[in-house]
């Protein structure tokens, strides 16, 4: 079963084309790396994942819906199915560890006590249970990455996408958040993770598929 299929996708910007023409198949539990060059379109293949760029041809199916053809709430509950980390980590400054990590649920309407009940689990999965008190300038860049993690995993999403989430790593800390994504995997999400980090890909034994000239590649590890 397919958790992700792009077909025919054509992703064209103002004065750019992007993606040319892409097919792909994700099945359910899989855990792909998305690799190519900066500027390919790797994030723009993410973004149309999660309906925040339409593709100007083609068909995208997450989960078996048809993301274009999806609008208001139907996007919304589509996208609560979906963890989304970004290189950036967009942590909110103001707030602490676990107020970052919870305010999705918040925003979503869980009770206090499911939130409370989700949060320890997901702050010791991520190795930040000592630190769910601390705001994000406390903390070292790959925590704060691990914090961008528990946020996007606390409600079990079954698809988890990562855009460039070792980028602004060291090779340690990026090889500690490679190890949380494939936990995550071994417990049943589907993981999509784009990184221009070769040698990262290569320690870890997954499939991957290049973006080049807007097209797609399978690679061979
Ligand atoms: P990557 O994630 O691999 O760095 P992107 O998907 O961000 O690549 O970008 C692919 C191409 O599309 C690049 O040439 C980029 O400049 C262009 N692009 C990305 N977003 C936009 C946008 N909103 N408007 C116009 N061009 C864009
Ligand atoms: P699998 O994909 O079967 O789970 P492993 O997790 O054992 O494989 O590791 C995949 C690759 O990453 C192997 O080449 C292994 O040597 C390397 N590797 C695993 N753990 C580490 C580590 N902590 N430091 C460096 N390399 C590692």
């Amino acid at each position: 079963v397919n958790m992700v299929q792009l077909h025919n996708v054509t992703k064209a910007y103002v004065n750019q084309l992007a993606l040319s023409d892409i097919n792909l198949e994700v099945k359910k539990g899989e855990f792909l790396f998305v690799t190519g060059a900066s500027g390919s379109g790797k994030s723009t293949l993410l973004k149309m994942l999660y309906g925040e760029e339409l593709p100007t041809q083609g068909e995208v199916t997450v989960d078996e819906c048809n993301v274009a053809q999806m609008r208001g709430d139907a996007l919304s509950l589509l996208r609560r199915r979906i963890g989304i980390v970004f290189q950036d980590y967009k942590l909110i400054q103001q707030r602490t560890v676990a107020e970052n990590v919870t305010v999705v649920l918040e925003a979503q309407g869980y009770t206090r006590k499911e939130i409370l009940r989700r949060l320890e689990p997901t702050l010791k999965l991520v190795g930040l249970r000592d630190k769910a008190n601390c705001f994000p300038g406390q903390l070292s860049g790959g925590e704060q990455q691990r914090v961008g993690i528990a946020r996007a995993i606390v409600s079990t999403p079954p698809l988890i996408l990562a855009d460039e989430p070792t980028g602004n790593l060291d090779p340690d800390n990026s090889w500690q958040i490679i190890q949380i994504f494939r936990k995550l995997n071994a417990f049943g999400a589907t993981v999509i993770i784009t990184t221009h980090d070769e040698q990262l890909v290569r320690r870890c034994n997954h499939r991957v598929v290049q973006v080049c000239n807007g097209k797609l590649l399978t690679k061979n590890i």
